[in-house]
């Protein structure tokens, strides 16, 4: 990776302090999935073992500026303080003299946690006081928080004018692997994009085109597509605004060679909910009163068929409405596949707060090769957008070895198109659209 991280510092007798992603959900005051939390613990065992003292920020939720009981962070500092087996004190605001004499006292091997740092409304204007004060609690700056990077606030870009800046383990862990999708991939290269939302995934379609060999698409974006090309989708979930650019995206694709793979039947439903009346039907015969809530068994058999080559699955987006568990069937399916292909050797990376949501329910969680703990900034990132939490982050100096004998090659240089171009070749319908086929762009340098 070319950011420095942790391990480019000596944390002996500093001050560290580390923007962690804290968000996590709360349940009559108590932690309701500690995911997140257990995250960042390498990455603060890390300091604390090497004699650093640690001071923890974070925001929960959306209080806007003003101090929301049912927001404060003691939830999440008890929870912490079990994992880390030490007290987690928390300040009373992320403010005060209260909180600079806290920090003051701290010693190494100790930690206190800032209060939610957006009961002030600073946090999210990026307020350069607001910035300056954080930036005092530390002589270090890590940043821990991939969920937030897509965002620059003052405890993510603000704070870095005062700092030198860090990654974390975790943000390490996550701009690798995301990364490897842009730069590296092993073909064949397989996405899955399912989900509720077009617009916040067209541009990840449109980025991920000249790398991909194969687009799966199901969940309530293949209902756009399904409109596309011409299908009448009843009550369906529709982005009709976007219908142009579903069509623009699939032509392009037809150009570039590569396989886009629609949902041929789904399940239909009068009503999208549990106990609703509901069958599987073809595409072209979805119901005028009725609403398409998941991928059917047609469908399913088509995507594992389409995916068992595949060396390298970014999967975005359930599949179907899985909170209704008769709607689930499309959604769990594809999970236990790709848990099966990750076990045996492929590179599953799976991306969205839905959808790890998703393979949690079902207990798969961890057999993916990698988890994004960050639903938007994944997306973001696969976009090909800098994002402003990892710009900011200190650069590794070129090793002089790396940089004369090995270049990483660009997405448009040798390695990566020719073994997609051979990849594709061995489809007949695919290499007669390979000449048409324009070079691939290069990897835009997100984490430079
Ligand atoms: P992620 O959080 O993984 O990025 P999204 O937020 O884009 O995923 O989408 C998740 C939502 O999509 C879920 O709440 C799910 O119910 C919904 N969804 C999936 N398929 C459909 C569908 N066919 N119709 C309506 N909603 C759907
Ligand atoms: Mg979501």
């Amino acid at each position: 990776m070319q950011k420095k991280t942790i391990r480019d510092f000596a944390p002996q007798g500093k001050r560290v302090l580390i923007r962690v992603d804290f968000n996590v959900p709360i349940e009559d005051g108590k932690v309701k999935d500690d995911s997140r939390i257990r995250a960042a613990v390498p990455t603060i065992m890390y300091l604390l073992d090497r004699g650093a003292a640690v001071v923890l920020m974070s925001h929960l939720g959306r209080p806007k500026g003003k101090v929301v009981e049912s927001m404060r962070l003691r939830p999440v500092a008890q929870r912490l303080s079990a994992l880390l087996g030490r007290p987690v004190p928390i300040t009373g605001d992320p403010l005060g003299i209260g909180t600079r004499d806290a920090v003051a006292r701290l010693k190494p091997g100790q930690v206190l946690m800032l209060e939610n740092l957006r009961f002030h409304s600073e946090e999210e204007a990026n307020d350069e006081e607001y910035a300056r004060t954080l930036g005092s609690y530390g002589e270090v700056f890590v940043n821990d928080a991939f969920g937030t990077a897509h965002r620059a606030h003052a405890s993510t870009v603000g704070v870095t004018k005062y700092l030198p800046a860090y990654a974390g383990l975790l943000m390490e862990r996550e701009i690798v692997a995301l990364s490897s999708l842009l730069e590296s991939v092993a073909h064949p290269f397989a996405a899955v994009i399912g989900g509720a939302k077009v617009s916040g995934k067209l541009g990840v379609l449109d980025n991920l085109m000249d790398r991909v060999d194969t687009f799966l698409i199901g969940g309530g974006m293949a209902n756009t597509f399904l409109l596309a090309q011409g299908n009448s989708v009843g009550k369906s979930l529709l982005e009709r605004d976007l219908v142009d650019d579903a069509r623009k995206i699939l032509e392009k694709a037809d150009k570039s060679g590569t396989q886009i793979i629609l949902p041929a039947d789904v399940v239909v439903a009068k009503e999208v909910t549990r106990g609703a009346e509901h069958k599987t039907v073809p595409v072209n015969k979805i119901p005028n009163s009725w609403s398409a809530v998941d991928i059917g068994p047609q469908t399913i058999e088509a995507f594992t068929t389409a995916l068992e080559p595949a060396k390298t699955v970014f999967w975005n987006g359930p599949l179907g409405v899985f909170e209704v568990p008769t709607f689930g069937d499309g959604t769990r399916a594809i999970a236990r596949y790709l848990a099966a292909r990750a076990e045996s050797g492929a590179t599953v990376i799976v991306g969205g707060g839905d959808s790890v949501a998703a393979l949690e329910e079902v207990g798969l969680a961890d057999k993916m090769t990698h988890i994004s703990t960050g639903g938007g900034a994944s997306l973001e990132f696969l976009e090909g957008r800098e994002l402003p939490g990892i710009s900011v982050l200190l650069e590794r100096e070129p090793d002089p070895v790396s940089a004369s004998a090995k270049k990483p090659p660009k997405a448009s240089e040798k390695s990566a198109a020719p073994e997609k171009a051979a990849a594709k070749a061995e489809k007949p319908k695919a290499a007669s659209a390979q000449a048409a086929k324009p070079a691939a762009k290069p990897a835009k340098a997100v984490a430079k």
